[in-house]
C-alpha cells in the first residue's frame, strides 16, 4: 500500500492536553494497521470485513464509507485499514484544504483504480466542491466548468472507480445529497474502559515500556473513552516512569501523572471544570446558549461542541437542551457543589 498525503493534518491550535484534536506524536508507530489490530467496536469491524472481502472478491471498488464520531476515536485509522485490507493506495486530504473545484479535481484525476480517498472533516466542504463530488461518487465522472462567463463550458472526465472514506465529527452538518451517496455509514462511539485498557497495553508494548493491568485500567478510566488521549497519557506516564527510574508503568505512576497534569479520576481537566463552573456560577446552572459560553470561556464554539461537551454528556454531567446547556445534579456533585 502506498500512502500519499495531499495536505497537512488540519488541527486546532489549542494547547489543551486532553484535546483529542492535537496530533499524535509517533502516531504512525502506534496506529493499528489491520482490522485484527483495531481494538473494540466488534460489530463494526465484522461488517467492515464483510464489505471489504465482498469488494475484493468481485474486483470492484468498495462502496463509499462515512465515518462519524468525536475526534480521536479511530476514523483516520479505519480509513487507513480499509485501504490496507483492500490492498490499494491511500490518499488523504481534509475538506478545509479544498477551496476550489480544481483542488478536488486534481486529486480525483490522479487516483488509480480501487484507491481509497480519505476526506477528513467532510462536513466543511464548500457547496460548490461538494457538488463536484456527487457525480464523482455516483458515476465515477468528473463534471467541471472550464473558463468563466459566456465562453465557459462544462467538461465530463471519466474517473477510475474509487472508494471515498469521509470522516466527520458532525453528521448534522452534512447535506442530505452528500450523505445519501455513502453506501456504508459507520458510527464510532466512546470506548469502554476495558477496550481502552487493551489499547493502552498494546501501545505500551510497541513503545517498549510495559504497563501492568492495574496501571492500564487506571489510565483507561481517565482517558475520556478516547484512544488518542489514552496514548498521549501513556506517553506522559512513560516520561514519569523514566524520571522515577522505573522500567515499567504501575498504577502509582499513573496516579502521579494524572495529578501532575491536573486530570481528575473521571478524566476531566481544568478546561472541563472551568466549563461546568462557568455555567454554575454565571448562569445559575443553565440553560445557557453556546455562543454565550464560548464568549465566557474565550474558546471557539466548535471546540466546545466537538471536544468538551460530548464526553461531559456521556458522563451525564451536562445536558444540551433546546434552550441551552445545563449542568446536571451529577455535574454539581462532581464539582463538589450543591444545586
Ligand atoms: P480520528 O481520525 O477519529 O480523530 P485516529 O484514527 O487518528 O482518530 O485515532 C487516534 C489514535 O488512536 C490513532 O493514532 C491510533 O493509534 C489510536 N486508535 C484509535 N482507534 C484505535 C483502536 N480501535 N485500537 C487501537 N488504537 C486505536
Amino acid at each position: 500500500m502506498r500512502t500519499i498525503s495531499c495536505c497537512s493534518n488540519m488541527q486546532n491550535n489549542t494547547e489543551r492536553f486532553l484535546d483529542p484534536n492535537i496530533p499524535d506524536e509517533m502516531a504512525a508507530t502506534i496506529r493499528p494497521r489491520s482490522l485484527s489490530d483495531f481494538i473494540g467496536h466488534d460489530a463494526l469491524k465484522q461488517n467492515l470485513s464483510v464489505f471489504i472481502s465482498g469488494a475484493k472478491s468481485r474486483g470492484e471498488a468498495m462502496d463509499h464509507v462515512l465515518l462519524y464520531g468525536p475526534p480521536g476515536l479511530g476514523k483516520t485509522t479505519l480509513a487507513h485499514i480499509v485501504a490496507n485490507e483492500l490492498g490499494t493506495n491511500f490518499r488523504a486530504t481534509a475538506a478545509p484544504m479544498l477551496t476550489k473545484q480544481g483542488d478536488l479535481a486534481a486529486i480525483l484525476t490522479s487516483l488509480e483504480p480501487m484507491d481509497v480517498l480519505f476526506i477528513d472533516e467532510i462536513h466543511r466542504l464548500p457547496t460548490a466542491i461538494e457538488e463536484v463530488l456527487y457525480s464523482a461518487m455516483e458515476d465515477f465522472k468528473l463534471d467541471i466548468m472550464l473558463g468563466e462567463g459566456p465562453s465557459a463550458k462544462s467538461v465530463r472526465i471519466d474517473l477510475p472507480p474509487f472508494t471515498l472514506v469521509g470522516a466527520t465529527t458532525r453528521t448534522g452538518l452534512l447535506s442530505n445529497p452528500l450523505r445519501d451517496r455513502f453506501g456504508i455509514d459507520l458510527r464510532l462511539s466512546f470506548y469502554s474502559p476495558d477496550d481502552l485498557a487493551k489499547i493502552i497495553m498494546r501501545s505500551a508494548n510497541i513503545l517498549g515500556m510495559p504497563i501492568d493491568v492495574d496501571g492500564a485500567k487506571a489510565l483507561a478510566r481517565s482517558a475520556r473513552g478516547t484512544p488518542r488521549i489514552a496514548n498521549r497519557l501513556l506517553k506522559r506516564a512513560r516520561d514519569f516512569a523514566t524520571a522515577l527510574g522505573r522500567d515499567a508503568i504501575s498504577a502509582d505512576t499513573i496516579k502521579t501523572t494524572l495529578v501532575q497534569l491536573h486530570i481528575d479520576e473521571s478524566g476531566l481537566d481544568e478546561m472541563d471544570r472551568e466549563y461546568m463552573t462557568a455555567i454554575v456560577r454565571h448562569y445559575a446552572g443553565g440553560p445557557v446558549g453556546i455562543e454565550n459560553l464560548a464568549a465566557a470561556l474565550s474558546e471557539p464554539a466548535d471546540t466546545i461542541e466537538d471536544v468538551i461537551e460530548p464526553y461531559l454528556m456521556q458522563l451525564g454531567f451536562i445536558q444540551r437542551t433546546p434552550r441551552g446547556r445545563i449542568v446536571t445534579d451529577a455535574g454539581y456533585a462532581h464539582l463538589g457543589l450543591v444545586k
